[in-house]
């Protein structure tokens, strides 16, 4: 697998090279707003440490990583009272992945609205 690219755009958000909407940080886990929000609410959060995605992360990063997700997924669902949340992540460019740092997509979601492309 590539090594990991430390002047990816996600980590110069986290080195606050890079402006974002912060949602949430904590000593392993940092949550900000998706710039191309897919629904309003749409976050992002990823791992603190350098990890390029579900292939290369720790597995105790991957754990502060879900559960902060399902942090955003509870204040995501009382802040746009959604019915519903979708997780995505995405890995290596064959499975979607486009930024090369770990992140999980929460999006929060009402009933019969799709996701925008
Ligand atoms: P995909 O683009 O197929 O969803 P990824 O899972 O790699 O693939 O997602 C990258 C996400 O990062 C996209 O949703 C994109 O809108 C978001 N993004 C890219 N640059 C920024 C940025 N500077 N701030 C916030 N979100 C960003």
């Amino acid at each position: 697998m590539t090594a990991y690219d430390p002047n990816n755009i996600f980590a110069k958000i986290l080195r606050g090279e890079i402006p974002c909407f912060k949602v949430f940080e904590d000593d392993r886990t940092f949550a900000f707003l998706d710039i191309m929000p897919r629904a309003p609410g749409h976050t992002l959060v990823i791992p603190k440490a350098a990890a390029r995605n579900i292939l290369d992360i720790d597995p105790d990063d991957l754990a502060a990583v879900m559960r902060t997700a399902q942090k955003i997924a509870h204040a995501g669902k009382a802040a746009f009272a959604a019915d519903g949340i979708t997780l995505m992540q995405f890995s290596e460019a064959a499975g979607g992945q486009e930024v090369f740092h770990l992140h999980v997509h929460v999006i929060p979601r009402h009933a019969g609205v799709a996701l925008k492309p």
